[in-house]
């Protein structure tokens, strides 16, 4: 049988394990439409663009920019995470002195 630590604790799971799937998406924002794109024949440019490349090799998909985090939790770290998720409690009962 597979065991699995707690990803917050570090305790081995011991009976009901918790899982937290986790999904960071990046969203870049919309870069602004100007009028010379309207202006622009579309179709055209992406025709110029083709014939400027070598082969159809050279086309790439821009990078994934969804990060994927799947955690392991114990009873009591899955109870903690359902209640603060961001772990904003623990940070304010501990306070960064300014020094
Ligand atoms: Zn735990």
């Amino acid at each position: 049988m597979k065991q699995y630590i707690c990803d917050q604790c570090r305790c081995l799971i011991d009976g009901h394990r918790y899982s937290v799937r986790i999904e960071l998406q990046s969203i870049p924002e919309p870069a602004p439409i100007t009028e010379a794109d309207l202006d622009q024949d579309s179709l055209d440019q992406i025709a110029d663009e083709i014939a400027m490349m070598d082969s159809t090799a050279d086309f790439h998909l821009p990078e994934n920019r969804t990060k994927k985090m799947a955690l392991d939790l114990c009873p009591a770290c899955a109870r903690k995470y359902e209640k603060d998720p961001l772990g904003r409690e623990s940070r304010n009962r501990f306070p960064i002195s300014p020094n």
